[in-house]
């Protein structure tokens, strides 16, 4: 092993350069990953331009990256299930296990959680990164370092529809935002068994794409009117959205589950309108934090509207979504 650990470095906003770090010493229960595949996360987007997410701040230099795999290099004394040269799918946040969010089933709330590029901790865009050995994730031969980097945002997904969205077979869903995590939440939806998944975007380019991937329907929005309020328009939108697509409140047209993975006010706003009386609606997509909702809906129809932060364990994670896509 060479002293080479070059890794690319968060120093403010946008402001990043490539710089030599220490390769990390490990404890007998972790294991070193030579870093192989990493994806770009919206995360990684916001700390670069805007310097933070919600109350996590960059205030030290930290590198980036949480969605990746690799090859392991080192293990640790007492680690028995993996050995140097393993291919791994590496799970990015390490948690307590004693906390009472971790114990009641809910370890995305461990509030001394140990997450990949979230300060004060360094990501994984490195040669090397350590992490606990229960967190590397084995790869079968027929899955991919790729497919392997893409498991964290495809457990965003399950999170999002199968956790808290509570999607299930026939049942109907609604994505808004066709960018990756929006994908891989109807990707989700696809192997529930979804009767209908409507694919929302301004760009009409990322419908195509959905509409190839995993969509059954798509719907570009109306565009908004000179003087129109936010909420004006969004309510006139899903009147259309409604009308175009043949969406009722209620019965077999209903929308069961609306996700949003865009994080635009407008697009929240039409959600409340277009999901069914008494329907689920999820918030995956981080946009500007106040918006205007409507209340009412909220109440008269009885709406149960969830956060959603990360991945949860509800799945087992990594190990289930691996043998899903191995087989
Ligand atoms: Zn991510
Ligand atoms: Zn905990």
């Amino acid at each position: 092993m060479t002293s080479d650990n070059l890794s690319f470095v968060l120093r403010g906003i946008e402001d990043v350069v490539y710089e030599q770090r220490p390769i990390p010493e490990i404890k007998e229960n972790e294991v070193l990953v030579t870093v192989k595949k990493t994806g770009i996360c919206g995360s990684d987007v916001h700390y670069f331009v805007e310097g933070r997410i919600a109350d996590f701040i960059v205030k030290n230099p930290m590198v980036l990256g949480h969605e990746s795999s690799g090859v392991i290099s080192k293990v640790g004394s007492s680690v028995e299930n993996l050995k140097v040269g393993d291919r791994v799918a590496m799970e990015p946040g390490a948690t307590c296990g004693t906390c009472e969010s971790c114990k009641s089933g809910r370890y995305e709330l461990c509030p001394d959680i140990i997450f990949a590029a979230t300060p004060p901790y360094d990501g994984t865009l490195g040669r090397y990164y350590r992490l606990p050995a229960h967190l590397a994730y084995p790869l079968p031969d027929n899955v991919t370092l790729e497919d392997g980097a893409m498991m964290e945002p495809l457990a965003v997904g399950v999170h999002s529809v199968s956790n808290l969205g509570g999607l299930r077979t026939n049942q109907t869903i609604a994505v808004f935002g066709c960018g990756p995590v929006g994908l891989l939440c109807m990707a989700v939806a696809k192997a529930i068994g979804a009767s209908r998944i409507i694919a929302v975007d301004i760009i009409p380019a990322r419908l195509d794409f959905a509409k190839a991937y995993a969509a059954t329907e798509t719907y570009l929005p109306v565009k908004p009117e000179e003087g129109e309020s936010k909420i004006d328009y969004s309510r006139r939108n899903a009147a259309n959205m409604k009308k175009v697509l043949n969406i009722d409140d209620r019965g077999k047209t209903s929308i069961d589950l609306v996700i949003d993975a865009s994080g635009a006010e407008v697009s929240i706003q039409t959600g409340f309108y277009i999901v069914k009386s008494g329907g689920t609606f999820v918030q995956v997509g981080m946009g500007n934090p106040n918006v205007t909702l409507n209340l009412g809906l909220l109440m008269t129809k009885e709406l149960n509207y969830k956060g959603s932060f990360r991945y949860g364990v509800h799945l087992t994670f990594l190990p289930y979504l691996i043998s899903y896509l191995g087989s």
